[in-house]
């Protein structure tokens, strides 16, 4: 077996994503010789002891990341600044910082300052999740035949790239090297737009009158179930997804607007070309994501 990447690995989060990693490392054994798993409930930290996803499992991420050469931060978005101000005096000369976040410019902003010279930052983001959070949600195979998009800042150490490519690569995942602007405004349409827009439905099913309501979760199978399916994430997680995309994610959101004003205007005057059309393109989308194994 080839030698593991990361002598000692810090997961600071032991959720869906950081146990999911925990469980990969445990599973393959040339990920991390160590696994040091930090929570910040002791519901959590009890429950990683119970499932034996890491070596020692530790409240306070400064101590989590002593002597760690890896350190991936698998938090809400939301609280990437803080965790950093604490971790930053403690992290070991040469450590690679990483981190699974879904917005990956507010990540740079907030982390990046805290990285002191001789410690290096690759942040990284698993296009790869499912609607349940916590510690028994993840499994080892999460990553398999996914994409890991890496967003390393300009002068990034070519060689702690590489690092972070071979670890996701070892998770089972396809890495693919991008700017993080450019990161956040593909993510928008492909993920922000539908999670705003699955909640937004399920809040407008739910504001109906209660009669109408029963009806809809009796007959949610059409649709609507795959979108209470989105609606069902973490409320912080996408709280805070949300309010670190907030550009790019509006920008999408006033182009979708349009087009939603314009399949209105196809229904009120009873264009069915234009609607027809619309479906072909969803189904032609639909089929391509099968053929690239994606759906
Ligand atoms: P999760 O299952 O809800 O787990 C979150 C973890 O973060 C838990 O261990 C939680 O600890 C800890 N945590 C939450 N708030 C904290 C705080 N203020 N301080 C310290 N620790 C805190 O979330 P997840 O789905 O694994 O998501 C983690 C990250 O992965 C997020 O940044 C998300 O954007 C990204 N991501 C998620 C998905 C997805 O589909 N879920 C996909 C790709 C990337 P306690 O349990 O002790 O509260």
């Amino acid at each position: 077996m080839a030698e593991p990447l990361f002598r000692r690995l810090a997961l600071i989060g032991v959720g869906l994503i950081g146990s999911s990693i925990a469980r990969r490392a445990r599973a393959r054994g040339d990920l991390a010789g160590e696994i040091i798993a930090c929570a910040r409930t002791e519901a959590t930290r009890a429950r990683v002891r119970e499932l034996d996803l890491a070596d020692r499992v530790l409240e306070d991420p400064a101590q989590a990341v002593r002597g760690a050469d890896g350190v991936i931060l698998c938090t809400p978005v939301g609280t990437y600044g803080a965790i950093a101000e604490i971790i930053a005096p403690h992290l070991a000369a040469g450590a690679i910082v990483s981190d699974v976040g879904s917005t990956k410019q507010s990540v740079i902003r907030d982390v990046g300052p805290h990285i002191r010279p001789g410690v290096h930052f690759v942040p990284a983001h698993p296009l790869a999740g499912t609607e349940h959070s916590g510690p028994d949600a993840g499994f080892a195979e999460l990553f398999e035949g996914r994409w890991t998009l890496l967003t390393p800042p300009d002068g990034a150490d070519p060689g702690a790239v590489e690092k972070i490519t071979e670890f996701w690569r070892r998770c089972g995942a396809m890495v693919e090297t991008m700017e993080a602007g450019h990161h956040d405004r593909v993510l928008a349409i492909v993920s922000h737009l539908p999670h705003l827009i699955a909640f937004t439905i399920c809040g407008t099913a739910d504001d109906l009158a209660d009669e109408s309501r029963g009806q809809v979760l009796q007959f949610a199978a059409s649709g609507f179930r795959d979108f209470t399916r989105i609606a069902a994430s973490d409320p912080v997680m996408w709280r805070d997804i949300f309010l670190n995309n907030r550009e790019a994610l509006l920008e999408m959101l006033a182009r979708f607007m349009e087009d939603a004003q314009a399949m209105a205007r196809a229904v009120r005057w009873g264009d069915g070309g234009y609607i027809e059309d619309k479906v072909e393109r969803g189904r032609k989308i639909r089929h391509s994501l099968i053929e690239l194994n994606q759906a």
